[in-house]
């Protein structure tokens, strides 16, 4: 996979956690406090520490979840492996990350874990 395109998605991904941050920031004071007790919302580091998840996660579960994800993608940039699915190893197409920069499954691997049980 092309430098410039895992560049792009460090970007957009970069992007997306200091808009969640300020989202979730402006909905909620308690988070808002939290950040800030934190260090500030550019050097907060929530989805790596488990407390901290928890309590936004309590505060607001989708987002915080979504943080996570984003945190995840941006780890497996740092170590090399963004783009490739967690569970098969394949490369996951462009298209699909372009549309979803966390994802972190294929397409089939994702529906699989979508519909658990039988085929
Ligand atoms: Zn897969």
């Amino acid at each position: 996979m092309a430098d410039t395109f895992i560049d792009e998605m460090e970007e957009l991904l970069t992007t997306m956690r200091k808009e969640l941050l300020e989202k979730m920031s402006d909905d909620n004071s308690d988070f808002k406090s939290m950040v800030n007790a934190m260090g500030g919302k550019d050097s907060v580091d929530i989805a790596a520490d488990d407390i901290a998840f928890k309590k936004m996660e309590a505060i607001n579960k989708h987002e915080a979840n979504r943080l996570r994800s984003i945190d995840n993608a941006l780890s497996r940039i740092h170590n090399g492996k963004y783009g490739l699915c967690l569970k098969c190893q394949k490369k996951i197409p462009e298209e699909r990350l372009r549309a979803i920069p966390y994802s972190v499954l294929c397409v089939d691997c994702k529906l699989a874990e979508e519909k658990p049980g039988r085929r």
